[in-house]
């Protein structure tokens, strides 16, 4: 606990998309947060708003690299990492680093400072799956020397890394599998679906489908997600969770969604299909229902609607 008597959280990857949205809304729970980012895909414009508020305190740090903190520490989100296929493709080593020693340090400091620590795992550990939906029991089908490795096998190596530590250390861990998650604060250019149609749509841009657009995704509404990750962090399940929104659309059904929510006149273009993109995903939450009694509450639409404004808004700023 802080002086304060408040609880001490860290945040790695505290100025990223998920990062950020977590410090606001543990802010509002009144914990004392540390964002630590190196701000290789984070952005301090994420956490702008929060400068100045004694409870907030950020710390530019690679977290590949020993982690020093004074002082005690309750809980610790490990978040940081690249997220999206481009970010991944471009960043191949920071990705494996960060999945791999930044999970390590993260760890040693939970294990130090006895706290509790959460893993930020990712639908991607089930790689392009053969069951659907995908339940966490289900082990997955990588292919680790694609290009999309990178970001797989760090996060597989995370969650084994995770209950090695909770099992061998008894350090109290948790995990969570995130699967698509959309809202304010995405990167413009992080080269994902959402923010590339938006921006398209809202420029007046042709909308590039991959492949036939046929291959499916589930996406989750931001504070969806982060009322989830709260739920697991005070649960006391060990196990990986999935978190996510089970609602499946085809990427061709998302580009005609976002077109008309945009009211925008755009024509849908097609381009080759990225190596290894997984041809379908959806998230069984059975489990997280059952265990935090946590399912989503926000629809597509009004889902879309907040991250199309936040994406007018940056269009009227000349930020994309
Ligand atoms: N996608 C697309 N056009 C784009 C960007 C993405 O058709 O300009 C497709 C991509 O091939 C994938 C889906 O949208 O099938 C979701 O891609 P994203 O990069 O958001 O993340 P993923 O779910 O693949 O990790």
């Amino acid at each position: 606990m802080s002086e304060q008597g408040m609880p001490v959280t860290v945040i790695t990857g505290g100025a990223g998309f998920l990062g950020s949205h977590l410090a606001d809304y543990l802010l509002a729970k009144g914990h004392s947060v540390i964002a630590l980012d190196n701000l290789i895909t984070g952005n301090v414009a994420n956490i702008e708003h929060l400068a100045g508020n004694k409870h907030f305190k950020f710390i530019e740090h690679d977290v590949t690299e020993y982690i020093y903190l004074p002082g005690p520490v309750d809980y610790i989100f490990h978040f940081a990492s690249p997220a999206s296929p481009i970010d991944y493709l471009e960043l191949p080593i920071q990705t494996l680093k960060v999945g791999a020693l930044g999970t390590h340090k993260a760890l040693g400091l939970a294990r130090a400072k006895k706290a509790r620590f959460f893993l930020a795992s990712t639908s991607e550990v089930y790689g392009d799956p053969l069951e659907h939906p995908q339940q966490e029991t289900y082990w997955g089908n990588v292919n680790p020397i694609g290009p999309r490795g990178v970001y797989d096998e760090a996060k597989r190596f995370a969650e084994a890394m995770t209950m090695a530590y909770h099992r061998f250390h008894g350090v109290e861990t948790r995990i969570i599998r995130i699967f698509n998650t959309y809202g304010p604060r995405m990167r413009p250019h992080d080269g994902r679906v959402v923010p590339t149609f938006i921006g398209q749509a809202l420029k007046g841009e042709s909308i590039t489908v991959f492949g036939e657009g046929n291959q499916t995704r589930s996406f989750c509404y931001v504070s969806d997600l982060i009322e989830g990750i709260y739920r697991l962090m005070m649960s006391d399940c060990a196990e990986p969770v999935n978190i996510g929104n089970p609602r499946e659309m085809s990427v061709l059904q998302f580009a005609e969604e976002i077109i008309r929510l945009c009211q925008s006149s755009s024509e849908i273009i097609y381009k080759p299909l990225p190596e290894d993109d997984p041809k379908i995903r959806q998230p069984n939450i059975e489990k997280a229902k059952r265990l935090l009694g946590w399912e989503p509450q926000m629809d597509l639409e009004p889902g879309l609607i907040k991250t199309i404004d936040y994406f007018r808004e940056l269009k009227e700023q000349n930020l994309i």
